[in-house]
């Protein structure tokens, strides 16, 4: 399992298992999630997989309006908003994701700071079901 090449396939197959993983640079020790197959930090490209406890603080966010065709197709968009954040995870790393759990139509209500905890969206069902990585305060 840990022997999978690093790439959006791999991540999205341990998503799938319920595994939030992203990715460690053998040479600086740089963590990064989503998984890069390159280090940002050094450039080095030798990297392993470590597994995230999906906890940390929500640093921004922003509520989208004008969704995505893919969103759209989910019923999203200026009548009914979702909001993206990016969440500090506890890690020391930042990742960008679906923030649920919380009325996007009054954003006041969400504060910079809060502690989400990861969760899983699932869309489809048997052999095509995906998770998708969000966070709920
Ligand atoms: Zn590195």
């Amino acid at each position: 399992m840990l022997d999978r090449p690093v790439n959006d396939t791999s991540y999205e197959l341990f998503l799938n298992e319920g595994k939030i993983m992203g990715t460690k640079c053998k040479k600086c020790g740089a963590l990064s999630l989503p998984p890069r197959p390159i280090c940002i930090s050094c450039h080095g490209n030798e990297m392993e997989w470590v597994p995230f406890r999906g906890e940390g603080k929500l640093a921004a966010f922003t509520d989208i309006l004008v969704a995505p065709p893919y969103m759209t197709k989910e019923g999203f968009g200026r009548n009914n908003p979702y909001v993206v954040g990016v969440v500090e995870l506890k890690e020391g790393v930042r990742t960008v994701a679906r923030i649920t759990g919380i009325d996007a139509k009054n954003p006041e209500q969400i504060r910079v700071g809060m502690p989400p905890k990861a969760e899983f969206l699932s869309k489809g069902e048997g052999p095509t079901r995906q998770n998708s990585l969000a966070f709920k305060p």
